[in-house]
């Protein structure tokens, strides 16, 4: 066990994060104390916390597997549980990482908070399957992403987003989502250009980016509205009216 990993070196006095005690500057009082019953106490219990362990009948059970832990250690080493486990964090990536699952023993019980619902989910993996995959998750996950790529959430519909830059609707998965704002050439060089076009000219398009029905970019030099696309941008940079504003 990686016993040293919550001692750490605060401004040349030795911490233990995890029990939150500064220690004398002394390694035989570092060992002392993370083999002393308030630090194995803890340890224990993040173990417990972070695995969804519970104590049923002065017994840890895991929630995760669904089975009587004889052993913590070699339960929570074991091929079933660390496959569950990764299987978890897999769908929480793929998922964008939305999902916070318990890390810390601040978290009093093993519940997974999802930062885009504000809501807590089960730590077990039917519960966040299902939690991912439901309409209000998704369309959470539209809502978070949409900001700063034109991507927007279809009135009426989970299944599909609208990408306002490139007129066109795409499948509401977020690997979808980081394909076309990452990969996409059209999308990239067309939302480049426009942000390249309206570089230290005063001009916004947080508008036209958040808003769905907005299709004109603010120009707060000349204080007209011009609509959000490469010509028309163009033009008015280039312009008489611009320049001399
Ligand atoms: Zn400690
Ligand atoms: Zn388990
Ligand atoms: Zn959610
Ligand atoms: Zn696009
Ligand atoms: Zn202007």
């Amino acid at each position: 066990m990686a016993y040293y990993e919550d001692i750490v070196d605060i401004g040349g006095q030795a911490k233990c994060i995890l029990c939150e005690v500064y220690l004398p500057d002394d390694n035989n009082y570092v060992d002392t104390h993370i083999n002393g019953d308030q630090h194995m106490g803890l340890y224990v219990k993040r173990i417990m916390i972070n695995n969804n362990l519970v104590l049923q009948h002065s017994k840890p059970y895991c929630l995760i597997c669904n089975s009587v832990v004889c052993n913590l250690e070699d339960h929570i080493q074991s091929n079933q549980h660390q496959q569950r486990m990764d299987e978890i964090k897999y769908m929480v990536e793929k998922d964008g990482a939305f999902l916070e699952i318990p890390t810390k023993i601040a978290h009093k019980e093993s519940e997974v908070h999802c930062t885009i619902c504000d809501c807590t989910v089960g730590f077990e993996i039917k519960e966040i399957k299902d939690h991912i995959q439901s309409v209000k998750h998704k369309r959470a996950r539209a809502m978070a992403v949409q900001p700063s790529n034109g991507i927007f959430s279809v009135e009426g519909t989970d299944d599909d987003l609208f990408c306002k830059i490139c007129q066109l609707y795409f499948e509401n998965y977020i690997e979808c989502i980081f394909e076309h704002v990452d990969e996409d050439e059209k999308h990239t060089q067309t939302l480049n250009k426009i942000l390249r076009l309206i570089k230290g000219q005063n001009i916004t398009i947080e508008k036209y980016l958040t808003n769905v029905a907005e299709d004109k970019a603010t120009c707060n030099k000349c204080s007209i509205e011009v609509p959000c696309n490469i010509d028309n941008l163009e033009r008015h940079v280039k312009g008489k009216k611009h320049k001399n504003a």
